[in-house]
């Protein structure tokens, strides 16, 4: 049972700060992805990882072992990228006992081997096609048996999602997670898809700019986000200036009541975050004359089937509230006017930051 633990790993490309200070510790036998958008450092760290690039500060552990200077080659970390780097004029089978080949295992071992991890990405029969006979899922499974060949302790996978379409992608972050769990491999995925980060993941990193702001499960991360980055990143929510005050929120004219508030000294200026699917339109008035109630109107509504989307002016800003198609609510029109009920265990709040303007 060896954790792969980073120690104050950072990185610099000359002045620039790539990947700042970062404490991470990936489980055992776990899925952990690194997720943020495009620039924040992700692929840095995974290199990192690999010891494909070298950290400016810190350590890297796997288990009690200090790997930090151990060459990429010696690691024996499983990769699969972007572009799947497959050997095109090899067969199939070649492919995946290419690295096998490598290691001087005899060839008729090496074959079975082969058909060993053929089987187990559902590509049991495959062994001499060719490369170019494959579809882009095929393709992708091929990259990952051949990761898996030499039964790294630790498997990295960059963007491995990024070349396939969006229904191949859903059917693949499935596949690949239940293949994880039946190997039961330590596993680091980088991706900028939260969709793809929830489905696969034990562990999120939500990483921004060389940060991590976020480590946790994905429900974690989606149910008590730590800052008003990781609310807007991982999912959707509609976002209030507000002010503390008494151990409630001040809104304008109104009052937002949660737990949460009493953690903030009166006066602090705080962002609300309240997710659109946690908003009741109160209908019925069954919140009537109760806190946390705000009157609107609606201004839009977009129904896609599985779910209907009000879109809502409130005194105090704009809201969007989703019902799922099960969910009960009156026939509503543009132009209703009706309360909407934020519950307080949803409301959630962060320190203003100084970037963010308004009230
Ligand atoms: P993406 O999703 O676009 O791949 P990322 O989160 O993986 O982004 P990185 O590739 O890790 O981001 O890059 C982080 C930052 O470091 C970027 O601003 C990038 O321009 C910079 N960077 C990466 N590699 C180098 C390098 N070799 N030299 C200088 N700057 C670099």
């Amino acid at each position: 049972m060896a954790d792969l633990v980073l120690k104050s790993i950072r990185k610099d490309f000359g002045a620039f700060r790539a990947v700042e200070k970062i404490d991470l510790t990936f489980p055992h036998g776990k899925l952990t992805a690194l997720l943020g958008p495009s620039g924040c450092g992700k692929t840095t760290l995974l290199r990192m990882i690999a010891g494909l690039e070298d950290p400016s500060r810190g350590q890297i552990l796997l288990g009690d072992e200090d790997i930090t200077a151990r060459p990429a080659h010696q690691r024996k970390f499983g990769m699969v990228f972007q572009n799947f780097a497959l050997f095109p004029h090899l067969r199939v089978a070649e492919n995946i006992a290419y690295s096998l080949a490598i290691e001087g295992l005899a060839k008729p071992r090496r074959r079975a081997r082969a058909d060993e991890l053929l089987d187990l990405v559902q590509l049991a029969g495959y062994g001499d096609r060719r490369i170019g006979e494959l579809s882009g899922g095929q393709r992708q499974r091929v990259a990952i048996a051949r990761a898996l060949a030499q039964e790294p302790s630790v498997f990295l996978l960059d963007e491995p999602m990024s070349a396939l379409d969006a229904k191949l992608r859903e059917d693949m972050q499935v596949e690949l997670r239940l293949l994880q769990q039946r190997v039961g491999i330590t596993t680091i995925v980088v991706t900028h898809d939260q969709r793809e980060a929830m489905t696969m993941a034990d562990q999120i990193v939500v990483m921004s700019k060389g940060r991590a702001e976020q480590v946790g499960s994905p429900k974690q991360i989606y149910g008590k986000p730590a800052n008003s980055f990781v609310a807007s990143f991982i999912g959707k929510a509609n976002f209030l200036a507000a002010t503390a005050e008494s151990g409630a929120y001040r809104l304008g004219d109104f009052m937002i009541e949660a737990p949460e508030a009493r953690g903030f000294t009166s006066g602090s200026r705080v962002t609300l975050a309240v997710r659109p699917e946690n908003v009741v339109i109160d209908s019925e008035g069954k919140h009537a004359g109760k806190a946390n109630t705000l009157p609107a109107e609606i201004t839009f509504i977009r129904d896609v089937g599985s779910t209907r989307d009000f879109y809502l002016t409130t005194p105090v800003g704009d809201f969007i509230v989703e019902y799922g198609a099960g969910e009960s609510l009156p026939p509503l029109a543009v132009g209703d006017r009706l309360p909407i009920f934020l519950p307080p265990e949803h409301v959630h709040a962060f320190p203003r930051e100084s970037t963010q303007t308004g009230a």
